[in-house]
Order: structure tokens, then C-alpha cells, then sequence
């Protein structure tokens, strides 16, 4: 990789995470539980705050798998498969520029044939 598509793939990573920290900080999960809630009321709101949970938790995976990929490329390590190593192909890593597999091993990852070391 050279030095130029380093800088911009470098740039990518960095507005992407601070993107996600920033939504990170705009969710609220203080719910306000004081009050006498009426039983519907109280599902809505648990639901809600179960859904903003679920965000976050994407969201602080992602991040960790942007601050990985920003790793690998100081490692010169990018854009290849953390599990068959061989390398991840371009038009993918365009899309998921933190990909952590490729195709095949993302398949196995989603079907739980792969343990993912956290
Ligand atoms: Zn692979």
C-alpha cells in the first residue's frame, strides 16, 4: 500500500471513530425511573433503553474494530484475514474499511464455526 491511499485509509478510520464516539456520547441511557410509570409506559421506555443498549454495543464493537484495522496498518498488516490470513479483497475492504475477515471467514464467524478472540 502506498503512502497516499495509507493517509486517506488512515483518515477514513479517523472520521469514522470520532463519528462513533460522538454518537456514543449523544446516548443517553439515564432513564428516569422516579415517577409511577403505568405498566405500558414502562415497557415502551424499557424497550427503548434496551434498544439504545444494543446501539451502543455495536457501536463500541465497531470502534474497537476501527482502532484494530488502525493497528494493523502500522503493523503493515492491513487488509489481510485475521483468521486464514490470506488477503481481504479491495472492493469489500472499500466497504467495510475495518473488515476484520474475508468473505469466507466472515461466513464462518456469523455461522459461530469461528471463535472471535475479544
Ligand atoms: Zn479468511
Amino acid at each position: 500500500m502506498n503512502q497516499t491511499k495509507t493517509k486517506e485509509l488512515k483518515k477514513k478510520l479517523f472520521d469514522e471513530r470520532s463519528l462513533l464516539i460522538e454518537k456514543l456520547k449523544g446516548n443517553d441511557l439515564s432513564v428516569d425511573d422516579s415517577e409511577t410509570p403505568d405498566p405500558v409506559d414502562l415497557a415502551v421506555r424499557n424497550y427503548s433503553k434496551n434498544v439504545m443498549l444494543a446501539v451502543s454495543e455495536n457501536e463500541s464493537r465497531q470502534l474497537k474494530l476501527i482502532d484494530e484495522a488502525l493497528l494493523r496498518i502500522d503493523d503493515d498488516e492491513y487488509g489481510l484475514c485475521q483468521n486464514c490470513e490470506k488477503p481481504i479483497v479491495a472492493k469489500r475492504l472499500e466497504a467495510i474499511p475495518w473488515a476484520r475477515y474475508c468473505l469466507d471467514c466472515q461466513e464462518l464467524v456469523e455461522r459461530g464455526m469461528i471463535d472471535e478472540d475479544e
